[in-house]
């Protein structure tokens, strides 16, 4: 058996095409990522790509921080992982440092490894709760692959695995750069929701269990929910005992200006799930809810056991994620940074007529382009064309890859990104759109 490293680059990609399962329909990217530090990765030809996806979002406080690397060591080398029914100071401290985050009555914790097992328990925990079973979600929901996330998931293909359990339900996301519902020329989106629900209640065969979404559909598109929507959800979900899990993989702690995106609104949810941003990179997530939920799921049985349910090591790097984003401000720091790269945005829109849409909160921010600003057709092929030509020029950026949407980009840099380095991502899209506008064809 080899195990030599592979060593030129023409024998990395062809041993990665002997030997990769390809997961996506997306290629991989075109470098090999050799190093990261802060806001950049570093190719195998020593080059510094500004990671505006923030390792797509995990890497929340840049690559490799100091105190990670320190909190990664510490626990590697003293205490890694436990039989699951053990219990360390890393899990419990974690547990209470986030409830010390969240509004009453979010208190009560359980550490798992990726955001879609933890919307699979949060689904589960809702289930048990309510008695029922079926679960509505947004129509460009993204929640993970496992059984349940990925049946309440309808951004990616459905399509080759069979069946999926009965009971969920797909409603209109609220998109107010593409309105379904208007008055007076503006996006009305209580009677969207009015929409939804009248779809949710003709489909439910009186089983409701969870309504889940994201306050800012992130992989669907940067779509931010409309101020008061949140709450008028909230409101329809108890008129039908149903619970509200609000998936925060992508906008908790601190992204978006706030700790949690739902604070904007003042509501709190039910089930609260994060993930890739709390583990700096390792894999870690939560599940976060209310001592009444969770005593009745107790006393009936709940179980999520799995091999790496509270693990000390990555529940200590989630305890300095936490530390370090309380302790630095990085809230604020989040809505300084990210008024600037809005309106730094804005000011690209100006001067680019492709680009129709500019919105997001604190760091988490999407532009949308279209071939023309008054029909909003959506120019796709455009889209792909800045975010290659972007890569080439040093910064990489999400595309939203959604079926019929790569004509959205996610701009999403880590909190800790300088001015500086914000400005010189801005010159690089700026660079960029110039280029592919004055391409022929
Ligand atoms: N929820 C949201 C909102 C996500 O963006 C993602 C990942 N893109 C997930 C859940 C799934 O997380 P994981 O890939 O860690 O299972």
């Amino acid at each position: 058996a080899s195990t030599q490293p592979t060593g030129t680059a023409a024998e990395f990609w062809a041993t990665a095409h002997r030997h990769l399962i390809r997961y996506a329909r997306n290629d991989f990217t075109p470098a090999i990522i050799e190093r990261a530090a802060g806001s950049h990765v570093f190719d195998s030809d020593g080059r510094a790509i500004l990671d505006f996806t923030s390792g797509q979002m995990s890497a929340l406080l840049g690559h490799s921080h100091p105190a990670i690397v320190e909190s990664v060591r510490h626990s590697a080398g003293t205490l890694d992982h436990l039989f699951s029914w053990m219990l360390s100071r890393p899990v419990v401290d974690l547990a209470a440092a986030l409830a010390g985050t969240l509004p009453p009555p979010l208190g009560k914790v359980m550490l798992l490894s990726t955001g879609g097992e933890s919307n699979e328990a949060a689904i589960r925990m809702a289930k048990l709760y309510t008695g029922g079973h079926e679960i509505v979600a947004f129509d460009r929901s993204y929640h993970g692959v496992t059984h349940a996330s990925s049946a309440a998931t309808y951004g990616v293909s459905r399509a080759g695995y069979g069946p999926v359990a009965p009971g969920n339900i797909v409603v209109p996301t609220p998109n107010p750069y593409r309105p379904l519902f208007r008055r007076d020329g503006r996006h009305d989106w209580r009677a969207e929701l009015d929409h939804a629900f009248a779809m949710v209640d003709r489909q439910s065969v009186g089983s409701l269990a969870a309504f889940i979404a994201e306050p800012i559909l992130s992989t669907g598109g940067v779509i931010d929910l409309p101020p008061g929507y949140l709450a008028a959800l909230k409101g329809k979900c108890a008129d039908r005992g149903m619970l509200l899990i609000l998936d925060e993989a992508q906008t908790g702690l601190c992204r978006t200006g706030d700790w949690y995106a739902f604070q904007r609104d003042g509501v709190v949810p039910d089930l609260l799930t994060l993930s890739k941003t709390l583990g700096a990179g390792l894999p870690l997530s939560a599940v976060i809810t209310s001592d009444e939920i969770e005593a009745r799921c107790h006393e009936r049985g709940f179980y999520f056991g799995t091999t790496h349910v509270s693990d000390p090591l990555p529940a200590a790097v989630g305890r300095t994620v936490v530390d370090v984003l309380a302790r630095g401000g990085f809230d604020a720091t989040a809505r300084r940074l990210g008024d600037r790269l809005h309106r730094g945005l804005l000011d690209l829109r100006t001067r680019h007529d492709r680009i129709g849409d500019v919105r997001g909160r604190g760091l988490l921010q999407g532009i949308e382009f279209v071939t023309d600003r008054e029909s909003k057709d959506p120019a796709n092929d455009f889209g792909a064309a800045v975010t290659d030509a972007c890569f080439g020029l040093g910064l990489h950026l999400n595309i939203v890859q959604f079926p019929g949407s790569s004509s959205i980009l996610r701009l999403a840099p880590p909190l800790t990104i300088t001015d500086a380095e914000l400005d010189r991502g801005l010159d690089i899209l700026d660079q960029a759109l110039t280029t592919v506008t004055g391409r022929p064809g």
